[in-house]
């Protein structure tokens, strides 16, 4: 019966149970002088079990089995724990170390969260035989009387880890329909800030009736979604036109997201360049080959451009690259220079400090933080000089041409990207097919899907 019990409570408990629990603690059966007295320390509690009741879970179980008489819900409030709640329904010290030092287990007790649910259940004799400490949709924390003492151990459920694949169309904006279509923010924000940020203005370019299609990781408990994942593969198609991206590992374990371009040809989603090392900032100082100097004050080409940003903020890497250059040199005061490939170089001056993580010949990523703004060297104020060069002659930063990564010649890597790929790219295609309204686009021709 208990067990039975025990599996309803995690079903849903409706309140009529707990109620007639309460009047159970009421009016028990077989009264003692004991029980008597644990009644007067009890009866005070009753209001929070009603109003645990009203909190807890919330829906109708079905009722098979004869209600326990002395089962309590008792809701944690600040700064309770077993020692200050025990009292409450008179169990004494040593069953509370009984079950704290049964095992390692025993002493997770000790973490109770506020709001949470502590389920007492107690004999006519109102001994413990069994605590319930429900610690999160996953884990329950479960101690049992036996014969010399308390078996206590952690009850966790199963998670499902699978792919899940969700679509929608855009009516006002990719976080109200993603959510409509049911992805999680985290999905959304990965979509926009991380995989198609260098393609798409989610705030710009959307316009009503363009589509998406993501499969994502899920973990689930009994059904219900615990998390999201990672974003395996998405297609937005904004105005007839399809972007995708297919999460792709390689053999080193580097991931990164990339588009299928026709036969043989993938592209990485990721450009090789950001834009601008300093995400929002204005731009004090463009680039200007006969800008007359501030502190100089002759006519000395500005070689890059000039981002105000508060002393201190970080400045990161516009590509990945191996530093070649960290140091001081003269008017550009603390400066790093990134090489990115034999072609391309950036550099990063006036900083007030470099990040210590890198050194000179660090490799680093695209988006790692180099240094932090300063204004080291000749500058009037606060600030980042950036310099873009292509072949060693300096580039408008804000205008020259970036590349981007194609695959085309590279056997191993196609073959290879097709196996973890093709899988991908089938469900998108089927997905969008199965609409019927998105016009078969590049990702989705038979070109491509031979790849
Ligand atoms: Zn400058």
């Amino acid at each position: 019966m208990k067990t039975k019990l025990y599996q309803s409570l995690f079903l849903g408990i409706t309140s009529a149970i707990a109620a007639s629990a309460s009047y159970a603690l009421i009016t028990p059966q077989n009264e003692t002088q004991a029980s008597m007295e644990n009644l007067a320390t009890t009866t005070a509690v009753i209001p929070s079990i009603y109003e645990t009741t009203a909190n807890f879970l919330g829906h109708t179980a079905e009722l098979e089995q004869p209600i326990k008489p002395r089962y309590i819900e008792h809701k944690i409030k600040t700064n309770e724990t077993l020692s200050s709640i025990f009292p409450l329904y008179n169990i004494n010290s040593s069953t509370l170390e009984k079950i704290t030092k049964a095992n390692k287990i025993g002493a997770r007790f000790a973490d109770l969260m506020v709001n949470k649910v502590l389920i007492i259940e107690l004999d006519d004799a109102y001994k413990l035989q069994r605590l319930v400490y429900k610690k999160d949709i996953v884990n329950t924390l479960v101690a049992t009387r036996n014969a010399d003492g308390f078996d206590v151990r952690m009850d966790s459920r199963p998670l499902d880890k699978h792919e899940t694949l969700a679509q929608g169309t855009i009516k006002s904006s990719l976080s109200a329909d993603g959510a409509k279509a049911g992805l999680s923010a985290s999905i959304i924000n990965k979509l926009a800030d991380k995989i198609f940020a260098w393609d798409i203005d989610f705030n710009k370019d959307l316009q009503p009736n363009d589509k998406f299609t993501v499969i994502y990781e899920e973990t689930s408990v009994d059904g219900k979604r615990l998390k999201t994942g990672e974003v395996l593969a998405a297609e937005f198609v904004i105005s007839g036109k399809s972007y995708s991206a297919i999460r792709y590992k390689d053999k080193e374990g580097n991931i990164e997201y990339y588009s299928p371009q026709g036969k043989n040809v993938v592209r990485k989603v990721r450009k090789t360049f950001l834009r601008s090392p300093i995400a929002f900032a204005r731009i004090s100082s463009h680039f200007n080959l006969h800008r007359k100097h501030p502190v100089l004050n002759r006519i000395r080409a500005h070689k890059g451009v000039d981002y105000a940003a508060r002393s201190g903020t970080p400045i990161k890497t516009t590509g990945d690259g191996k530093i070649i250059f960290r140091g001081r040199k003269g008017g550009y005061g603390n400066v790093v220079i990134v090489q990115h490939n034999k072609k391309y170089k950036s550099l990063y001056a006036h900083m007030s400090k470099f990040n210590g993580k890198y050194k000179l010949g660090s490799t680093v990523k695209q988006g790692a933080v180099v240094g932090y703004v300063g204004k080291t060297g000749l500058a009037t104020g606060a600030h980042l000089h950036y310099e873009f060069l292509v072949n060693g002659v300096h580039k408008n930063p804000l205008t020259v041409k970036l590349p981007r990564t194609e695959i085309k010649e590279d056997k191993v890597f196609l073959a290879r990207f097709k196996k973890q790929a093709q899988p991908y790219v089938d469900q998108l295609n089927q997905a969008t097919t199965e609409t019927a309204e998105i016009k078969v686009d590049k990702l989705l021709s038979k070109k491509t899907k031979k790849l």
